[in-house]
């Protein structure tokens, strides 16, 4: 048994180009594709002996450590930030978590979050945790087993964990060459940033709406991995995201948040860097509190 499902791989014709093969982690019962690796590392933990689940995002990756959780039969506790929406809070609670606000930034709510750890809790990082990645990578091998080889993959990077799992799938397949096109958001790029300096930068900020990016430095593993692997980093504009968002809702039904249309705003580009593929995969990673009326008002927003 898993906690996460196995998506669907859509061959979409919404897209200009190449072939495209949606896969729909948008469709995971947490609202995202961390349920994967999440998933994964409540379950070990719990195999373990860990008797508490400890989390500190108030976004996607709280959701799905709440929904392990409650699966598993063990208690959550997620500390947030005071900036965390009232929906994330509901969310959170909807899936039987207990919410402490704490802080006025991730950071402030995670440095409570670890000082609060018992013997018996399992603290679960974002995206930083070798069990994440295990997890993720589970995607590729569903991919693989339908008989598509894709020749380029598209994905949304925040502290990396997405970008972790999928090489560590594309290699356990032999796709060693298989190019990766990693979007971030601008204000939301520290990934494009350390790659460009050599070195792993920290953003003073988070300056874009795609908060699920908004990871201030990217994980070592991650950052190492462009060293080995074909990885071309690329950034889009806030805007460009939440057009792809709603094109997308348009085209496929299924509302997705800013961090996600980071990767769906370069599969919808007519020229650039995905011209000459022939079957590129888009991982729709999806988000769990975009909502269709703050989508469009993003979208008002950012046209002025
Ligand atoms: C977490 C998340 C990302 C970024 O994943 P990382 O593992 O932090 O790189 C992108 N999109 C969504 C919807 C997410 O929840």
């Amino acid at each position: 048994m898993t906690l996460h499902i196995e998506t669907p791989l859509l061959a979409s014709a919404a897209f200009p180009g190449a072939r495209v093969w949606l896969k729909m982690e948008a469709l995971q019962p947490s609202g995202s594709f961390k349920l994967r690796g999440i998933g994964h590392a409540c379950e070990t933990r719990a195999a373990r002996g860990a008797r508490r689940i400890v989390a500190s995002s108030g976004g996607n990756a709280g959701l799905a450590a709440a929904h392990a959780g409650r699966r598993l039969g063990l208690p959550v506790l997620v500390v947030v930030p005071e900036t965390t929406s009232a929906r994330a809070r509901a969310l959170l609670a909807r899936e039987g978590a207990e919410v402490l606000v704490h802080g006025l930034s991730f950071q402030e709510a995670n440095v409570h979050a670890l000082s609060l750890l018992g013997e018996h809790d399992a603290f679960i990082h974002p995206f930083d945790d070798p069990l994440l990645w295990e997890g993720h990578a589970s995607m590729i091998d569903e991919v693989a087993r339908t008989g598509v080889r894709p020749d380029a993959v598209v994905l949304a990077v925040g502290g990396g964990g997405l970008l972790a799992g999928v090489v560590a799938g594309l290699r356990r397949q032999g796709w060693i060459d298989v190019p990766v096109f990693a979007v971030e958001t601008a204000g939301a790029d520290s990934y494009a940033q350390s790659l460009a300096a050599g070195e792993r930068i920290e953003l003073p900020a988070i300056a874009s709406i795609a908060t699920s990016l908004g990871a201030r430095k990217v994980s070592q593993h991650a950052f190492d991995l462009a060293r080995t692997h074909p990885i071309t980093p690329v950034v889009v504009s806030d805007h460009d995201a939440v057009e792809a968002c709603l094109r997308f809702m348009d085209d496929h039904r299924v509302v997705v948040e800013p961090a996600c249309g980071a990767a769906l705003a370069l599969a919808y580009r007519e020229e650039g860097p995905l011209a000459g593929f022939e079957n590129v995969l888009v991982i729709v990673c999806g988000g769990a509190t975009a909502t269709v009326a703050q989508l469009q008002a993003w979208d008002e927003q950012l046209r002025m």
